[in-house]
């Protein structure tokens, strides 16, 4: 039996607010990442939210960054409504936070080496073990955290390089992460893939708790966040923002594209 998978090759893309976002599974994103590997293709995936679309809806090197990505995944509840306010089929979310795992356990399984960058000193070694003692196989070939000297910034892209990784993981939060991986994926020659990941590595390392599943599947994540971070409240005038120019400005669907080359 082959083990090749399918390529995903077609999917709904929407536009919210002049933000597009990609309307797939989870299974499909693994597929498009694997393509992209497969195919020796370089692309970024982010993830879409309302914060984020209002965010690049103000923010002209975001958006550039956001329409130069391979893959946008329906992260946030608020942008899986609007799309299916737009006429998308899409239900499901595809958390960034969930992709990251799937995309480690894909490159354990396929043999591709990983590279890790984001989060704070401590946390960025404890989120690697988690992942290697989570995903056996798993060759992390490098990490960094993500409060780095101007040098240590400068020769990262030559430590990636020499690195050989295929997938590249960046957890700086937006929107530094979508910026810092627009501007250099074009100096990257082995990664393939490089997702922004935002506080995932927190997750993975124990140090932030992700809503309890009835809270996911309630889709309450958001407030979750809010509560056990109130600080996050700063955020909450932007998603009112978002439901109100979604319902002025509505959602368009597009046509099914392709994987973009970098
Ligand atoms: N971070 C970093 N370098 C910085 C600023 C932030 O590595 O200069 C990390 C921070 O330690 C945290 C992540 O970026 O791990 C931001 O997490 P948050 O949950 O705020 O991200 P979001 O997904 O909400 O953008």
């Amino acid at each position: 039996m082959s083990d090749a998978p399918k390529a995903a090759t077609s999917w709904e893309r929407v536009t919210i607010l002049g933000v597009p976002m990609d309307c797939v599974t989870m299974t499909e994103a693994v597929l498009i990442a694997d393509d992209l590997v497969r195919a020796g293709r370089k692309g970024a995936i982010f993830a879409i939210n309302p914060e984020k679309i209002i965010a690049a809806s103000e923010n002209a090197r975001l958006l550039e960054a956001i329409n130069e990505a391979a893959l946008l995944i329906p992260d946030g509840v608020g942008a899986v409504v609007a799309a299916r306010l737009g006429g998308a089929r899409t239900r499901r979310r595809v958390p960034g936070a969930d992709l990251m795992p799937e995309l480690c356990a894909l490159a354990a399984n396929r043999g591709y080496p990983v590279f890790v960058f984001g989060a704070r000193p401590e946390v960025t070694p404890m989120a690697c073990r988690a992942l290697r003692d989570a995903y056996p196989g798993l060759k992390i070939a490098g990490y960094q955290n993500g409060y780095l000297s101007p040098a240590d910034a400068l020769a990262l892209p030559a430590r990636i390089n020499d690195s050989g990784a295929r997938f590249l993981f960046v957890g700086l939060g937006s929107p530094q992460q979508e910026l810092w991986i627009h501007d250099n994926l074009p100096k990257l020659t082995t990664v393939n893939v490089c997702q922004g990941v935002g506080g995932t590595l927190d997750v993975l390392a124990g140090r932030v708790k992700r809503a309890p599943m009835a809270w996911q599947r309630s889709y309450l994540e958001w407030l979750y966040r809010i509560l056990r971070e109130p600080a996050r409240i700063r955020r909450f005038p932007r998603l009112l923002t978002f439901a109100y120019r979604v319902w002025k400005e509505g959602v368009s669907l597009d046509a099914a594209p392709g994987i973009k080359r970098q």
